[in-house]
């Protein structure tokens, strides 16, 4: 269950918000899930030394990273500098970064494996647009992004990563895909992971996300292929999160 805050909250909220959310999130929550806060780069060692000062059990993540470990890239954040301050998940492909940030499915790929390669578990993203769904391609789309974005990995990787299929169009939207559709779209990604990588289908995570809040999540949750979810907006107020988490 991660929260992916986006470009929102400095460190000083987001300690806050950690400080907060320790009040409100219930044991029987720690217990059953991977709770996975993914603040912005500039918060995460904020976050850090507050989870490691108090021993929280909750899990830190990136929403982003370069695929090399060093070098010439201004503004670019490695995964050893990740691995470094305790960061164990990262968000690649995410549809705000394959379409602001023109990532293609072969710079998620290569970010999927330096992501490996320095320790990290990837919740590599797919989901496809409204008009996509409209015209009948949400299967093409998610296998195509799948193959590619996944291409090379070993069984063992695939059984320990994330995937998280998003509908771009419930994205920030307030809608959100019905529970039915979300989990018939999870059921093909599945079946596509089974054709490539037969021992790895039922045990790679995969998560919905798209306007999740806590009145959808039970309904979500209760889908035989729904393993988790990819929070925004409702990640980033603790109340809400902690309700989230405290899914039927
Ligand atoms: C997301 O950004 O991954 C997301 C699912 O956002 P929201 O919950 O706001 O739709």
């Amino acid at each position: 269950m991660a929260a992916n805050w986006k470009m929102n909250k400095n460190h000083i909220e987001a300690i806050h918000f950690v400080e907060e959310f320790r009040n409100r999130v219930e044991q029987k929550a720690i217990n059953r899930s991977d709770i996975v806060i993914c603040p912005p780069f500039t918060a995460l060692r904020s976050v850090q030394t507050v989870l490691d000062s108090e021993d929280l059990e909750f899990k830190l993540g990136a929403q982003n990273m370069y695929a090399e470990d060093s070098g010439a890239f201004t503004g670019e954040v490695s995964g050893p500098m990740l691995t470094k301050l305790a960061v164990t998940y990262v968000i690649l492909g995410h549809s705000e970064r394959r379409d602001y940030f023109q990532e293609s499915d072969e710079m998620v790929n290569n970010k999927v494996k330096a992501a490996f390669r320095n320790g990290l578990v990837p919740i590599c993203c797919v989901g496809e647009t409204l008009r996509e769904r409209e015209e009948g391609f949400t299967n093409k789309k998610v296998e195509w992004q799948i193959v590619h974005s996944l291409e090379g990995l070993t069984d063992e990787q695939i059984s320990g990563m994330v995937v998280a299929y998003e509908p771009i169009w419930a994205i920030g939207t307030g809608k959100t895909a019905t529970a039915q559709d979300a989990q018939d779209t999870i059921a093909t990604i599945r079946l596509v992971i089974r054709d490539h990588h037969p021992d790895a289908a039922d045990k790679v995570r995969i998560q919905y996300g798209g306007s999740v809040n806590p009145g959808n999540i039970d309904e979500l949750m209760a889908q035989p292929d729904i393993d988790g979810a990819l929070v925004g907006g409702a990640s980033l107020d603790p109340v809400q999160f902690a309700r989230i988490l405290m899914f039927e």
